[in-house]
Order: C-alpha cells, then sequence, then structure tokens
C-alpha cells in the first residue's frame, strides 16, 4: 500500500480512457467533467488495484454514453461522463457518473457477478465490475450503484479514511 492522492489517480484514469477511447474510434466522442474536493486527505491504498477500479468504471461510463448515442432516440443528446470525489465524515467518496443507456432495475442486481455482461463478444469480459467490488471490499470500502434506464448511472465508491 502507499499514500495516495486519489484526485490525481482518478484525474490519471479518467484521461487515459477518454483518449483511449477516442484512439481506438475516432468518432467516439464525450464530455468529461471532474469535481475534485482539494482537501481530501491521502488515503494508504494499492493504486495499482484502485486504478484499476477507476479504468473499469469509467471505461464502462463512457460505453454506456456510446451507446446511447448509437441509438439516435434523443437527437439533442451531449454524452456526459463526470468524476467527483468528497469527504463524508470518516470516509471518502469516489462518485463516477454518465448519462448513458442506464441500467434495466432486473439486471441491476447481477452486475457485480462474475462473467455478467450484455456487451457483444470481445467487448466484455463481464469481470470488471467483479473485481471492482472485489477490490474496493479488500480496502475496507463499498461499491454502490444507483441507475435509471435512459437517464444514467452513478457508481459510488467509499473508501475508509
Ligand atoms: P463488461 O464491461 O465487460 O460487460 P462489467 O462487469 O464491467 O463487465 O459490467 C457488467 C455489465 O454491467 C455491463 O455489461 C453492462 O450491462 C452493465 N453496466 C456496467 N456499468 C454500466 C454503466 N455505467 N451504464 C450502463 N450499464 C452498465
Ligand atoms: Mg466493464
Amino acid at each position: 500500500k502507499e499514500l495516495t492522492d486519489i484526485n490525481a489517480l482518478a484525474d490519471e484514469f479518467l484521461r487515459l480512457s477518454y483518449h483511449g477511447l477516442r484512439a481506438k474510434d475516432k468518432t467516439f466522442n464525450a464530455n468529461f467533467k471532474s469535481d475534485f474536493d482539494s482537501e481530501l486527505p491521502k488515503l494508504e491504498i494499492v493504486p495499482q488495484d484502485l486504478g484499476r477500479v477507476f479504468l473499469n468504471l469509467i471505461n464502462n461510463a463512457f460505453y454506456a454514453c456510446a451507446e446511447r448515442s448509437k441509438k439516435g432516440q434523443d437527437t439533442d443528446y451531449k454524452p456526459e461522463v463526470n468524476i467527483k470525489t468528497l469527504k463524508t465524515g470518516n470516509a471518502i467518496e469516489v462518485q463516477i457518473q454518465d448519462n448513458g443507456s442506464g441500467i434495466p432495475e432486473e439486471i441491476q442486481e447481477k452486475i457485480f457477478q462474475p462473467f455478467f455482461t450484455t456487451k457483444p463478444t470481445g467487448q466484455g469480459t463481464g469481470l470488471g465490475l467483479s473485481l471492482s467490488y472485489d477490490i474496493v471490499k479488500a480496502h475496507g470500502g463499498n461499491l454502490k450503484v444507483e441507475s435509471r434506464l435512459g437517464e444514467g448511472t452513478i457508481f459510488i465508491i467509499t473508501l475508509p479514511i
């Protein structure tokens, strides 16, 4: 474990994810925003592991935006991914929010299961969320989801200080 600046780590993977997706698909387009609490204390974490969690959640968020965009139902749709960090009592929260396709209620309880994916073969392993959940739990934290179909999704990581 290393004493880590969560804001810097989240920012690094947000950019990495965005530029990686853009390099693969020149038509890929989404706005990303970050709202980092600059007073956040550093945390004793495994940065590679937590970085992987951020990358998984951010990639999923961009993908969900791309899905909604491809459906083309709302002509004025602007894909957006937002990352926010904040302190709540003796924990910090990292929120990854998208205005993408959303997750149908009946599958929300399944998404953390290993190998559960709704993506076409070759595009998803279904391991991202189950791995992310395990990593966050191993840090004594928690990972939760709130989602509305057609509106978007927010994943909330809580990590003890
Ligand atoms: P994968 O990305 O390989 O499919 P994950 O474990 O990361 O595997 O995600 C499992 C499933 O959860 C996805 O296939 C998708 O159906 C759903 N999902 C995850 N994140 C989002 C999101 N931000 N918006 C909509 N659906 C999501
Ligand atoms: Mg994934």
